[in-house]
């Protein structure tokens, strides 16, 4: 556990095997390690159900002056994690209390890298795993990437019955399988239609000639819902389901489809302002 520290202006690194029984102020805050410390076993056990692991407080958690962490850390972030060091939190900017949530949020990333997860998926996971996390005990509201659009996408899954009320643990397991954004954008596609009682599913099973084109249509779907609201996610689940014919689509007719979806990615770029109903019209009308 390393302290970073600002001392008559020069920058200093202590070294702690336990900061319990260690106090400081802060830009007018005052933090006791020890509580702080007692707080994150405390939520790493009920999170995880698992007893915090020894070396992740003493070696994989660290605390900086803000100062420090600004000279540290270039962009606008309350805390960061780095693979070869771990969990480095800034002090300064939050109450204690906000600083354990900056806390499990930074160790949030710690678990899902200790269970060999973390690199091999995108940031925009990543953040949606940890903000999860994080707001098991407070919201913070993000203005910059990945985190916004990690959080958003948070919010829409929370919304949905097939997610948000599961317990902590299934939403992680269930997330932390995830490696994409585009993934993250199909799960939310799939809860939402089962909320909608499964017509994209039945469709799929109806008209879909195989689960190769199944993942082909799924995925298109998904890219181009990628950064919809809830709302438009349904109205584009909905246009695209009237979309078929009388029989089983072949392959090249998947594939129209497939391209569809990528016009109206292209479309719904160019024309932001445009309603998504005219877009889809302008694009499925034509199918
Ligand atoms: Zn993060």
């Amino acid at each position: 556990m390393r302290l970073g520290l600002v001392e008559k202006g020069n920058y200093k690194t202590r070294e702690f095997d336990d900061l319990t029984g260690y106090g400081m102020e802060v830009n007018g805050y005052t933090y006791d390690f020890g509580r702080i410390l007692a707080e994150t076993r405390q939520r790493v056990q009920s999170l995880w159900k698992i007893e915090c692991p020894p070396d992740l407080l003493r070696k994989r958690l660290h605390f900086s002056e803000l100062q420090y962490f600004n000279r540290m850390v270039k962009t606008d972030q309350y805390g960061i994690f780095y693979r070869n060091t771990g969990a480095n939190v800034c002090l300064g900017l939050v109450d204690e209390e906000g600083t354990c949530n900056l806390v499990i949020h930074e160790l949030a990333h710690e678990m899902h890298y200790r269970q060999g997860r973390y690199e091999s998926c995108d940031e925009y996971v990543q953040e949606c795993l940890a903000i999860m996390t994080e707001q098991e005990f407070g919201r913070r509201s993000f203005e910059f990437n990945p985190h916004f659009t990690g959080q958003q996408m948070l919010d829409q899954l929370m919304e949905l019955p097939g997610f948000g009320p599961l317990s902590f643990l299934e939403r992680w397991e269930i997330l932390s399988k995830v490696g994409s954004i585009v993934q993250l954008s199909a799960l939310i596609n799939r809860y939402l239609d089962d909320r909608e009682g499964r017509l994209l599913a039945r469709w799929l099973e109806t008209y879909c000639p195989g689960p190769e084109e199944d993942r082909m249509i799924l995925n298109a779907l998904a890219q181009t819902s990628q950064s919809y609201a809830l709302y438009n996610r349904y109205l584009l689940l909905h246009r695209f389901i009237k979309v078929s014919g009388k029989y089983v689509l072949d392959r090249n007719q998947v594939q129209t489809l497939v391209r569809a979806l990528g016009v109206l990615r292209e479309l719904d770029q160019r024309y932001p302002d445009e309603p998504l109903t005219n877009l889809m019209e302008e694009v499925f009308g034509k199918l």
